[in-house]
């Protein structure tokens, strides 16, 4: 269930686009041309979260314009999506001196903006790209080599969220092998789509909850009554 209308998730990302084009927060701001808010669908059941903004994109102020935007296109249209379809942004707003990693300072700094995104947006599934948007939006120390192409369900913007982690595009660009394996996982992700919301995390327990306060196990049921 998502809670806002599509004009009004609009609206909200805008203002929030609005905000974050002025971004002072970090000594970033001193060395980009544009800020990379993002772009896409507001509405998109399908996020993608990639690392930071490169020259291409600093100067167009467009996530993924680059050669690895353009491999993320072709795998999108290969499993019959366009980029109209899905929101795509990054872990930075923006682009590090001479393409260095993201700092720890850089990314907490960044992070309630990516957030807000994902609060706003509600995507059903959150890809991450590589190892820096997995290691956030997983809050894990494990990298994409061991994690990737299996979903994780997290509460994420106030929501609970399937994140599934894949390889990002630039390392598909260096590696047949990883071009294969993020071909594999981008293969998953109709089938992740189609799939019914994950049941919130806390929503569990109290059902286990429940179950043991119910005390001795009954007799067993009637079958059809559970067929
Ligand atoms: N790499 C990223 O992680 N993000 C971009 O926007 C472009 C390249």
């Amino acid at each position: 269930m998502q809670s806002r209308s599509a004009e009004e998730r609009r609206a909200e990302l805008v203002e929030l686009f609005h905000e974050a084009s002025g971004c002072v927060r970090c000594p970033l701001h001193q060395g980009r041309t544009t800020v990379v808010f993002g772009s896409g669908n507001a509405n998109a059941e399908l996020m993608f979260v990639g690392e930071a903004p490169g020259m291409h994109e600093d100067l167009q102020g467009l996530p993924f314009v680059g050669r690895a935007g353009k491999l993320l296109d072709q795998l999108l249209e290969e499993v019959g999506l366009q980029r109209s379809d899905v929101f795509i942004t990054n872990v930075l707003l923006c682009r590090p001196p001479g393409n260095r990693d993201p700092q720890p300072d850089e990314i907490d700094t960044c992070k309630p903006y990516l957030h807000r995104k994902i609060d706003l947006i509600e995507p059903k599934v959150v890809c991450t790209l590589g190892n820096f948007s997995t290691k956030l939006l997983t809050r894990s120390q494990r990298g994409i080599t061991g994690v990737h192409g299996r979903p994780q369900v997290h509460e994420l913007g106030g929501r609970t969220v399937r994140v599934f982690p894949i390889y990002h595009p630039a390392a598909a660009l260096r590696s047949t092998r990883t071009l294969e394996e993020l071909r594999e996982d981008f293969a998953k992700l109709p089938a992740l789509l189609a799939e019914p919301a994950p049941v919130p995390i806390g929503a569990v327990a109290p059902v286990a909850a429940a179950v043991a306060a119910a005390g001795p196990e009954p007799e067993p049921p009637q079958m059809d009554l559970f067929g």
